[in-house]
């Protein structure tokens, strides 16, 4: 796209947005009820673009694609009217009188800039944020899932008024990232977050930065390793591991780690079968570059499941590392794939060391039985999220804000998080002239 265009496109949605139309509560809550729509009659089609994209299952899309996003809608609409209503706020006694209210007016025209890995889901939940506080969007899908791109484009326009969608690569996104938005939401990895943070600085464009990076999980002694085990491995294998908030590695505390890698081969075993090549709920990986990438990093420890990779299929076996050196190239950078590294620390001291010797990651998970861990994980650490007894589940939680801190990103959505993310929160003083 010439940057002409992309003008033209925002130029567009910034006129819509200064008519005053998206303002009304009533616009919004048409806007959202188009997308539920949306969902409800283009579910197939998104369904057929995110198996041709990922080889995702139709059980795991429904789940992570179209529930997720219809319930973010959903409680949107239940609370919109309350988040939206005006704080009222304390004035100093030498101010007064006077009535002081916090309100939260919408910014004007955003960019969402979506990422392949749910590329429908990362695209859509910001956009309810964005359009329930009254904004226009111009959205970016990510051309490396070019079937799901095309199915956005082609519905979502029929569904929602104030949204563009510009399909292509980096291109397309450089000729928008000239443009003036009023924010932009960016999905993906940290280089091209910088790219687009320097892109908005030239407008002196707020930014969100949802990122990635490696989610340890700490495992402690006295933890039921077989629940452990099945809570990891969900986290861990789905969508073959493309997932910001997967745990990335294990740090067994302790004697755990033999016995957590046989409760994990048991637990890929259920879950895919003796070969998971063949099992319909098992993804790809998305393009032979990240096979490719991967398959390098499958020698890095001993294999106690897994292990095998077929480039033509674009497929990496769901794999459990042991043995695995901490300089090793797999505890390096974000793995992004289905391979999980077991790592033993010898006790709480030693995991927590080495979290906070890296970058702040965007998920952090701990399995442990003890409240006096949780209380030290909680308040030793930091990080986007920390879920004790779980993995990933958390972003399904509306009322919890979701997003990244230093390396993992900026900003955070979900709820009225998300209102507030694509809101200016606007202070208000009255005071009587007589
Ligand atoms: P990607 O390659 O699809 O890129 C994301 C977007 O950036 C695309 O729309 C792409 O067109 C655009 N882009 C790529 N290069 C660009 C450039 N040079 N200039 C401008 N725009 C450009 O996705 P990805 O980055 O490979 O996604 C994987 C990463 O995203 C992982 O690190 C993962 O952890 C992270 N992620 C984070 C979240 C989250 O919610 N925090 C969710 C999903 C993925």
């Amino acid at each position: 796209m010439i940057s002409t265009d992309a003008a033209a496109v925002v130029d567009e949605l910034r006129e819509l947005f200064r008519s005053g139309v998206t303002k009304p509560v009533a616009w919004r809550r048409t806007q959202l009820t188009g997308l539920r729509t949306l969902l409800a009659e283009q579910e197939d089609v998104f369904l057929k673009a995110l198996y041709a994209d990922l080889r995702k299952n139709a059980v795991e899309a429904k789940r992570a694609e179209i529930a997720l996003v219809r319930n973010e809608i959903d409680h949107t609409l239940e609370n919109l009217d309350s988040w939206l209503t005006p704080e009222s706020a304390d004035i100093p006694r030498p101010l007064r009188p006077g009535d002081g209210r916090v309100v939260r007016e919408p910014l004007g025209v955003a960019l969402i800039i979506g990422p392949w890995n749910y590329p429908l889901q990362l695209v859509l939940a910001p956009l309810v944020g964005a359009l329930a506080a009254g904004n226009c969007a111009v959205v970016k899908p990510s051309e490396l899932s070019p079937n799901t791109s095309a199915a956005i484009a082609e519905h979502l326009p029929n569904y929602v008024e104030g949204v563009r969608v510009v399909e292509g690569a980096i291109p397309e996104t450089t000729a928008l990232l000239e443009q003036k938005f009023d924010t932009i939401f960016y999905t993906g990895n940290g280089t091209v977050g910088r790219i687009v943070m320097t892109a908005a600085a030239k407008h002196l464009t707020p930014v969100t930065l949802e990122l990635g990076g490696k989610s340890p999980a700490i495992v402690e002694p006295g933890a039921d390793l077989a629940v452990t085990a099945q809570r990891l491995a969900y986290g861990k294998f789905a969508n073959a591991g493309q997932t910001c908030v997967a745990p990335d590695y294990v740090l067994a505390i302790g004697d755990t780690g033999p016995k957590l890698a046989e409760h994990l081969a048991e637990t890929v075993g259920a879950m895919f079968g003796a070969d998971p090549a063949t099992s319909d709920s098992y993804g790809r990986i998305i393009s032979t570059r990240h096979h490719d990438r991967l398959a390098a990093l499958l020698d890095n420890g001993t294999a106690v499941v897994g292990g095998e990779a077929d480039r033509d299929e674009r497929y990496i076996a769901p794999t459990v590392l042991t043995g695995v050196s901490p300089d090793a190239p797999v505890m390096q950078d974000e793995i992004f794939g289905p391979i999980l590294p077991i790592i033993e620390v010898s006790d709480l001291d030693a995991a927590l060391a080495f979290v906070n010797e890296r970058d702040k990651p965007l998920a952090l998970y701990a399995f442990t039985e003890s409240d006096e861990t949780k209380r030290r994980i909680e308040t030793e650490t930091s990080s986007g999220g920390l879920v004790f007894g779980a993995a990933i589940i958390h972003l399904a939680a509306p009322d919890l804000p979701f997003g990244g801190v230093g390396e993992s990103g900026m900003g955070r959505y979900h709820g009225r998080y998300s209102i507030d993310n694509f809101s200016h929160v606007k202070a208000v003083l009255d005071k009587p002239l007589a």
